[in-house]
């Protein structure tokens, strides 16, 4: 891991937010524990009361992007967002135990927010206004940006997204990814999980697989010496935690929570335990309380 980091600094650093990596482990990291608050005290009649008093939350997150929400073999997800929902529940008093984790992709995100299936979702989730009109977001935690994942050596000799034209690529239903390519090639492959776009990579059933440019490193990281990231990104992604629409309270604590975790160092740990065994350390975003 050290090797790829101090590759990536050399290397990439300059060019990019990020750096890539060409090492076997998973980058998934040892998971942190973050703090848990003992009996803290929210308003009566709050979410934050509600979870608080029940000594649980249910998080949405992804279960197949290494680096950010992975399933492991306990068949708990780790990965950096794994951690900011355990930084939310800890100040909530809930220890990691006692959340309950759910698979959200990409497409059912808003659903299963509104529908109360989950308390929030922590998953590559961009801030975006069409997503606003039904649901809310505490954050950005991150900022991420589009980008491609070719065959290993480039063979199409892909540089960036206007160089699809023509050429089929593979991403996810419902995410930006999808409404962001459309405008560069028709011909897309749209799935339920990024990892299933890596087999028609192989294959060459397409030319390259779009989304953010963070879960197709840890892609390529997880499928050493199979793939590489462009590492051209042609959007900003800023991931929010999604909640229920008009839960400004939740969202303020939500957002109260990022500016502290920033401040006190806990959103750093939980970056360097998990993506940051590849991706260089990033300054987080400012929060946006809109
Ligand atoms: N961040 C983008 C989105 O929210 C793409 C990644 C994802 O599908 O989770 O749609």
């Amino acid at each position: 891991m050290t090797f790829t980091k101090r590759l990536a600094i050399s290397a990439l650093a300059l060019a990019s937010v990020f750096a890539l990596s060409a090492c076997t482990d998973s980058g998934a990291g040892s998971p942190t524990s973050a703090p848990v608050a003992s009996a803290p005290e929210f308003a009566a009649g709050t979410t934050m009361a509600k979870l608080a008093d029940a000594g649980s939350i249910t998080i949405g997150t992804k279960f197949d992007q290494p680096l950010f929400g992975l399933k492991g073999p306990d068949g708990t997800p780790v990965g950096f967002d794994v951690e900011i929902g355990k930084l939310i529940a800890g100040k909530l008093g809930i220890s990691a135990d006692n959340i309950k984790w759910v698979e959200t992709v990409s497409a059912n995100r808003e659903p299963f927010i509104q529908n109360g299936q989950v308390d929030m979702v922590v998953a590559t989730y961009t801030i975006n206004d069409k997503r606003k009109e039904v649901v809310d977001f505490a954050g950005p935690y991150y900022q991420a940006g589009q980008d491609l994942l070719v065959l290993a050596g480039n063979p199409d000799k892909i540089t960036g997204p206007k160089d699809l034209a023509g050429k089929k690529v593979c991403t996810v239903s419902g995410s930006t990814s999808e409404k962001n390519i459309a405008a560069y090639t028709t011909d897309i492959i749209a799935t339920d999980t990024y990892s299933n776009c890596l087999g028609p990579l192989r294959s060459g059933e397409v030319a390259a697989v779009t989304t953010d440019n963070v879960i197709l490193a840890g892609l390529a990281d997880q499928n050493a010496g199979q793939f590489e990231v462009v590492d051209k990104p042609f959007t900003e992604e800023p991931y929010g935690i999604g909640l229920m629409k008009d839960d400004t309270e939740f969202r303020t604590f939500i957002n109260d929570t990022l500016e502290e975790a920033y401040a006190d160092g806990s959103w750093a740990a939980a970056w360097e335990s998990t993506a940051g065994k590849v991706l260089e350390t990033p300054t987080p975003p400012a929060v946006n309380r809109y």
